[in-house]
Formats: structure tokens, C-alpha cells, sequence
């Protein structure tokens, strides 16, 4: 397949063809004609599956092609995204496949200042990418109209949604117009994802582009057994002893991030952070400087981390576990991107252990468990399989570890009396204390 043949116009494939890409992934062969073709899409796409390309080109293409010049403040096609830097990233990979077209296009996200995008916006946007509650403020300031929009995009709908904008989105499509092209990307489809796509998607195209809640083929995944209070000294000790050149390391919070970020510097290596505490700029410039080759080690709290786009990342380190077991599938997914072989290891301790559970039971596999030579823990972490998913507790409350075998796989409560499905997410809407504290992490 090629993507001639998908039938995308020449100045299109004249940007794939400077970026390198020679043969569409799966995803976009599936989605490109659908879209193209102005069909609704539900896509069941990961990251590093080429999915941003996969609406992104159609979009651009049916934008050159019909409607009407752009006018000022008055959007063709909407981009919505659950991050600043993931509406950075797809702002720059649509004006890199369309720069050959006539189109233009610019993110707008919150923690920066408002009125140079209301600047940018008054010039005349084609395509607006944006989170969901920066797009709601400019709109409400008529900086934004959406009058003329023609195609929305969400994308990676679970997390906006996980994110807690469900109520920012619903007000956005009350407003939008109700003849549109709509595009629904998702890396998981629980129940509320299910809802809002038979809500607002018109007979859509269902396009699978990897099987549902799996990790990364190629990504080679095990855990490293270690009590808590060692975990800085074995990451400290792993990083010298497999060389690694650059690793991505996921921690569960703001100030666990700076700790490992002073230790690692404290020892001449090269690190810096991604969370929620810091200003944009400077996570922009921690990203850059990653991206570049400056630091070695970059410590990312989830959320601030979802949707890097970074090339070539060997190797991807969860510190500690996520609370919530999808959120190991976006961490793994920074690694073994388009193809690349990737490894993804874990250090986990015994109060870990519900967390281990439930990713496994995700992953429907076992995590394989090896120990590292000096860092055997005195503390036990009990045997855990697919089979066996415990209470994950929330953070601050002491978690006794069960032995292995004891729990169901069905729906169990969380620490708020809500639910928590087999995979770890609670049930949708039961979820509001989380939400709250994650949207800025
Ligand atoms: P995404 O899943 O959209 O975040 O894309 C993951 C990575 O794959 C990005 O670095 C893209 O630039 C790259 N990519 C997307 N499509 C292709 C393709 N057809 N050939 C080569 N690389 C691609």
C-alpha cells in the first residue's frame, strides 16, 4: 500500500515524502479513504501508531479542497486533545504534512497567556488544535466561533475524559454545528467513550488499529522487584550498570519527580522534569533539551507526559507504578514507537502490589519479575497473575499486601466507594476526587 493510493493529493505527498514516510501503518490505510471519504470514524488507536497522521491528512486534504476561505476567528476543522503538549505536538505535525497547502494552523492551551492566541486566532485559523478548556475560555471571549467548523477531531478521547473534561466537551458540542465530520480516537473504549460516541458520531467507520488494551508488540516489559526506600539507589544503579543513553521515567508525583530529578543531578547526570507544578515554558524546555541530547534522564509525572512524540526512546522506566492500570499503556507506548524495539521496566515494591494486579489483569499476562543482584527486597511482593486484581488503594493510605489468588477479576470497589473495572479505570462518572487532582499533574 501506498499512500498514493490511499488518495491523497500530491502537495500532501510530497510533505510525507521529505518526513520519510514511505508505506502508511494500519491505522492509516483504514482511516485515510474513510475520512477522505467524509465518513464519521471511531478509530481504537494507541499512540506511536501513526494515528495522528491518520486524520490529520484527510483533514487537511478535504480542507483544501471545499468550503469556503477562512475568516477571522472562525475555525474550518477543531482539533481537541487532553494536553498542552500533545495540542503542541499535533499543531506541528499538521503544519508539517500540510506545508504545501495553503491551510493554517495553531494550538492554543492553558498555563500561558490568552491574548497572544486570541491574536493568532484573529488572522484566521483553518484548524485550531486545543484542550478543551482553553477552547471553551477563547469561545466564551468570542475569540473563538464555531460557525464555520466542518470537522472536529477528538483525540485520545479516554484521556480527556479521564482528565476530567467530560462536562468542557459536552459543552462544546452543544455548540458546534450540527453538520459536521466528526473523528473519535481512542486508546481504550470504556462504557463513557462508548456513550459519547453514539451520541455524537453519525454512522461512523469503526477502524481498529491494534487490538484492544494490549501493549506495544515490540515493547519488551518486566518488573524489577525492590523495597521502597532503595528504589532511588537501584534506578541510580541501573542507569550506570545498562548504560542507558536516554530514559524516560514515569514517577506517581509532583515532588517524587524532583527528588529523583536533585539526586540524579546531586550525581552529575543530566536530568530534568515534566509535571504540574512547572510552568509551560519550562516544561517545553525540559522536553527540548531531552529531545536534543542534553539531559539523559527525564522524569514525567502522567499526565504532563501524555502524547510526547519522542524518537527513538529505548527504554522507558515506571519509578513507581500508575494508580490507574491504563495509564501504564501510555507509558510503555513512549517506547517502541513506528516500529522501534522498546523496553519498559518497573521497579515495584510490596505496596505496589494491587496496582501490579490490575495492570496484569489489563495485559492479560504476567509481568515477568527479575531481581537485581544487591537489591533483593526484605519486603516480600506477593505473586501476582492476570487472575488476580485487588483493591487499588489511593495514595497516602496504607496498603496491606494480599498473597496472590485472592481477588476477582469482576468489579471491586475503590477507595471511594465507586468502581473499579477489571482494567483498573473506574467506572465512568464515579470518579470526581481524581479527576480534579490529575487535569493539572
Ligand atoms: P503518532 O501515533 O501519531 O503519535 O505517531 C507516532 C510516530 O510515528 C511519530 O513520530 C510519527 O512521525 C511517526 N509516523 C507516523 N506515520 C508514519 C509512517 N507512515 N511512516 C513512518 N513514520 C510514521
Amino acid at each position: 500500500m501506498t499512500f498514493a493510493r490511499l488518495g491523497l493529493s500530491d502537495p500532501l505527498l510530497r510533505a510525507l515524502a521529505a518526513l520519510g514516510y514511505k508505506v502508511p501503518t494500519p491505522v492509516q490505510v483504514q482511516a485515510i479513504p474513510a475520512v477522505l471519504g467524509g465518513r464519521d470514524l471511531l478509530a481504537a488507536a494507541q499512540t506511536g501508531t501513526g494515528k495522528t497522521a491518520g486524520f490529520a491528512l484527510p483533514l487537511l486534504q478535504r480542507l483544501a479542497e471545499e468550503g469556503p476561505p477562512v475568516a477571522a476567528n472562525s475555525p474550518r476543522a477543531l482539533v481537541l486533545v487532553p494536553t498542552r503538549e500533545l495540542a503542541g505536538q499535533v499543531c506541528a505535525s499538521i503544519r508539517a504534512y500540510g506545508q504545501h497547502l495553503p491551510l493554517r494552523s495553531c494550538a492554543v492551551y492553558g498555563g500561558v497567556a490568552i491574548d497572544p492566541q486570541r491574536v493568532q486566532l484573529r488572522k484566521g485559523m483553518d484548524v485550531v488544535v486545543a484542550t478543551p478548556g482553553r477552547l471553551l475560555d477563547l469561545h466564551r471571549r468570542n475569540a473563538l466561533k464555531f460557525g464555520q467548523v466542518r470537522m472536529l477531531v477528538l483525540d485520545e478521547a479516554d484521556r480527556m475524559l479521564d482528565l476530567g473534561f467530560s462536562r468542557e466537551l459536552d459543552a462544546v458540542f452543544a455548540a458546534l454545528p450540527l453538520r459536521r465530520q466528526t473523528l473519535l480516537f481512542s486508546a481504550t473504549f470504556a462504557d463513557a467513550i462508548r456513550a459519547m460516541a453514539g451520541a455524537i458520531l453519525n454512522d461512523p467507520v469503526s477502524v481498529e488499529a491494534s487490538p484492544r488494551n494490549t501493549a506495544p508488540r515490540r515493547v519488551r516489559q518486566w518488573a524489577i522487584p525492590v523495597d521502597k526506600r532503595r528504589k532511588l539507589d537501584l534506578f541510580c544503579h541501573l542507569l550506570k550498570r545498562r548504560g542507558w543513553g536516554r530514559v524516560l521515567v514515569f514517577v506517581r508525583t509532583r515532588k517524587g519527580a524532583e527528588q529523583l530529578v536533585a539526586t540524579l543531578l546531586g550525581q552529575g547526570v543530566g536530568a530534568d522534569s515534566i509535571h504540574g507544578d512547572r510552568p509551560q515554558p519550562a516544561r517545553q524546555r525540559a522536553l527540548e533539551r531531552f529531545k536534543a541530547g542534553e539531559v539523559r534522564v527525564l522524569v514525567a509525572t502522567d499526565v504532563a507526559a501524555r502524547g510526547l512524540d519522542i524518537d527513538e526512546l529505548p527504554v522507558v522506566v515506571n519509578f513507581d507504578l500508575p494508580i490507574v492500570a491504563h495509564d501504564y499503556l501510555h507509558r510503555i507506548g513512549r517506547t517502541g514507537r513506528a516500529g522501534a524495539a522498546g523496553e519498559a521496566i518497573s521497579l515495584v515494591c510490596a505496596d505496589e502490589v494491587a496496582q501490579l494486579a490490575a495492570i496484569e489483569a489489563l495485559l492479560r499476562k504476567t509481568l515477568r519479575r527479575s531481581e537485581e543482584a544487591g537489591f533483593a527486597p526484605d519486603h516480600r511482593v506477593p505473586m501476582t497473575g492476570p487472575a488476580t486484581a485487588l483493591p487499588v488503594r489511593r495514595p497516602g493510605k496504607p496498603v496491606k499486601p494480599k498473597v496472590a489468588g485472592g481477588g476477582p477479576a469482576g468489579k471491586r470497589p475503590d477507595a471511594k466507594g465507586g468502581h473499579i473495572a477489571p482494567g483498573g479505570r473506574p467506572a465512568a462518572g464515579k470518579q470526581p476526587a481524581r479527576r480534579s487532582s490529575r487535569r493539572s499533574s
